[in-house]
């Protein structure tokens, strides 16, 4: 006899929304999650398209509305343009509607949800590893029918059940700059670093400001670039800086076991061209769930799971992974970098942002 139906690892937006899913299909759902309290600190640049850019996006994805539904509250700041900015200062505008929220509270809402659904939240639980069934804690075992890894890019759960691990991962770091600012999402490319990029992202009060950077191209630590940029911008941090892993190679090669899955950043769901990760997390984590309680319930292979994750999202997924090695070849220099702005221009910057084919 098990403890639970599903236990998730990890309370992030993907373990929040695949327990929920499970829990609203009539399954017994614990989450597992490290942290003390869900969401803190935030390592996030806080942005989320609307859902009609998502639709744009993610075109086979049912539903986008219900999954996107927040309440406006969680909605620091409505804008609908990014600034791509050059080496030299030069720009390009391109359109594009979203918001930034401020991702502790966002997290708190999505974990609220699954608790509503009937999942059970224990924060201060770090799970060290999985044998079979069962879930290794620091406060002892549990076991599931189904073991559910969302716990990050570099998945304990992953690791110990032996699925593929992500590669080419590269730091970022985040935090929040006082003052007011227009309405503009700035992205700057290749000023901070060869190979680094940089984001100024207007909130209610104040923007959250962050830099994420390849260590291979760039010789230094990436806190002295942070340091440097938030310098040269101008730019006042009165927050601690907080960072964290970002996938950049895609989703991994098998997402799911006879009774296991992984969901989220653990399975390398990120948006390979921008390192966004928020939407497909919470996309893959609808399916994920379902399909977990799908299992248990009259015996569907979790293979399923694999197989409509990729239906839905696996195309756009590739495509930035495609578009992401393309542009890497011409990170190495702010010259090259400044050229290959130029030349894809402000219409295709927007195709590259919705994970289409740059170059027809
Ligand atoms: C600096 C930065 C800026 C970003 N900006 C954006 C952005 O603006 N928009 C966007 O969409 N995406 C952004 N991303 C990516 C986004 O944050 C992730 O893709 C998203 O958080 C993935 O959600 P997740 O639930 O898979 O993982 P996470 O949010 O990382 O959640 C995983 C959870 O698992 C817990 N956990 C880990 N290991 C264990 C363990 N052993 N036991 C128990 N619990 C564990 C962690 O504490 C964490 O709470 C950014 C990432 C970074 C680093």
């Amino acid at each position: 006899m098990n403890d639970y139906d599903v236990i998730v690892v990890g309370g992030g937006p993907a373990g929040s929304t695949t327990a929920e899913h499970a829990a609203l299909n009539g399954v017994s759902v614990l989450i597992l999650e490290r942290k003390k309290v869900i969401g803190e600190p935030v390592a996030c640049g806080e942005f989320m398209p609307d859902t009609v850019e998502m639709k744009a996006t993610f075109p086979k994805v049912p539903d986008l509305e219900g999954l996107f539904e927040v309440p406006d509250t969680l909605v620091s700041r409505r804008m609908n343009l990014f600034r791509m900015i050059a080496p030299s200062g030069r720009y390009w505008d391109v359109p594009f509607a979203g918001y930034t929220t401020d991702r502790d509270r966002f997290d708190k809402f999505l974990s609220e949800k699954a608790r509503k659904a009937g999942a059970e939240v224990r924060t201060s639980v770090r799970v060290t590893g999985v044998e079979g069934n069962e879930v290794i804690t620091d406060q002892g075992r549990l076991s599931a029918k189904v073991v559910i890894g969302a716990d990050g890019p570099l998945s304990t759960v992953a690791r110990s059940l032996g699925f593929p691990r992500n590669k080419d991962m590269y730091p970022a770091v985040t935090g929040q700059a006082e003052g007011d600012f227009d309405p503009i999402m700035e992205m700057h490319f290749g000023s901070v670093a060869p190979g680094a990029y940089a984001w100024v992202l207007p909130k209610g009060n104040g923007a959250n400001v962050g830099v994420g950077y390849a260590p291979k191209l760039a010789g230094r630590r990436l806190i002295e670039y942070y340091d440097n940029f938030l310098k040269n911008r101008g730019l006042k941090v009165n927050t601690r800086t907080v960072g964290k892993m970002v996938p950049s190679n895609g989703p991994i090669a098998r997402t799911a076991s006879e009774n296991a899955l992984l969901v989220g950043d653990a399975a390398g769901h990120v948006m390979a061209v921008n390192g966004g990760g928020i939407p497909i997390a919470m996309i893959c984590g609808r399916i994920a769930g379902r399909a977990a309680a799908s299992y248990v319930r009259d015996g569907t292979p979790l293979k399923e799971y694999e197989r409509e994750w990729r239906q839905q999202v696996g195309k756009p997924l590739q495509t930035a992974v495609n578009t992401k090695r393309l542009a890497t070849l011409f990170f190495g220099t702010s010259r090259r970098t400044e050229w290959a702005m130029g030349v894809v221009g402000a219409r295709r910057m927007g195709k590259m942002i919705r994970l289409r084919p740059v170059f027809p």
